[in-house]
């Protein structure tokens, strides 16, 4: 298959930092001026015998950075991910010269709080998010009239697949706007494990109620697993959150076998 080049920077591995076996986060020189929000991903590709194969990644880092950042999940047959998790720092990718993707803050509704609902790699436009506000407000330049707060409920199964735990918990243990509560759905796995236990979807209610999230001044964003999205917004829709105050990104889609297996 023969790519155009102009779609495409040759882009570069700089940094690698391996998470579990099967999760990393990868910092990319993207090889030219790649403008993007946060909320918004990246089109990464490899390029094998002639053959290219490329999927979508939210990017975790702020726009304010030069480098590129990713929290990836190796999918072991996957089309992609195989090859991704096999480069090193200094290994060329591609990277699609255009970001894209509308999981981007709601500023624009007049509602003040952002409840951000994740599952493990769907953290990542969230750390976007945190990252660019944090640094705003930092600098006094926050261009976010009215006291926006922000409500993270972040689920793995296991401890050890938060990759942005320490970060957010110290950003949250300093800005009076974010809360942040990672939660681990197998427990008996975690036995060194002090935090919230059980599947985002199951503490979503009680989450909403004790941060005392109205529908009418909340926008919840959904981002990773589907199940958890769709079991999600079933609940929030129940509480009153209307469609247009949900925004989702899903990163895949269940395959028909799985669609009634548990997450
Ligand atoms: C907007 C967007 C942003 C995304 N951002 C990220 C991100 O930040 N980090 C990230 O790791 N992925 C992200 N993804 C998913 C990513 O694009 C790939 O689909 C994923 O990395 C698997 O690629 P693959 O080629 O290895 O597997 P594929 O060949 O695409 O998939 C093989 C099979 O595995 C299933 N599958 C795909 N991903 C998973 C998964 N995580 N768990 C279980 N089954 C899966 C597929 O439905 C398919 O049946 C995002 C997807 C979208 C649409």
């Amino acid at each position: 298959m023969t790519r155009s080049p102009d779609k495409y920077y040759n882009a570069r591995i700089l940094d690698r930092r391996d998470i579990s076996a099967d999760l990393c986060i990868l910092r990319v020189d993207p090889g030219g001026p790649l403008e993007y929000r946060a909320g918004q991903y990246a089109t990464l590709g490899i390029e094998r015998d002639g053959l290219r194969t490329e999927r979508a990644y939210s990017m975790a880092s702020s726009p304010y950075e030069e480098a590129l950042e990713f929290f990836v999940e190796l999918v072991p047959l996957g089309g992609l991910t195989p090859g991704l998790f096999q480069l090193q720092p200094g290994d060329a990718l591609l990277c699609r010269k255009i970001a894209k993707g509308r999981f981007t803050l709601d500023l624009g509704s007049g509602r003040t709080n952002h409840l951000l609902i994740s599952t493990v790699t769907g953290i990542a436009p969230f750390v976007s998010y945190v990252r660019t506000i944090y640094r705003d407000w930092k600098s006094g330049a926050s261009p976010m009239p009215g006291g926006h707060k922000f409500f993270s409920l972040h689920g793995a199964s296991h401890s050890f697949e938060f990759g942005y735990c320490e970060e957010l918990g110290r950003y949250a243990s300093e800005a009076p706007w974010l809360q942040y509560v990672p939660t681990v759905s197998r427990p008996w796995d975690n036995p060194q494990w002090t935090g919230e236990t059980g599947r985002v979807d199951d503490l979503l209610r009680k989450y909403v109620d004790a941060w005392i999230l109205r529908p009418d001044e909340t926008t919840a964003y959904l981002c990773g697993h589907p199940k958890m999205i769709e079991n999600s917004r079933g609940i929030l829709q129940r509480a009153g959150w209307k469609k247009d105050a949900i925004l989702e990104e899903a990163y895949f889609q269940v395959a028909a076998k799985e669609a009634g297996a548990s997450i």
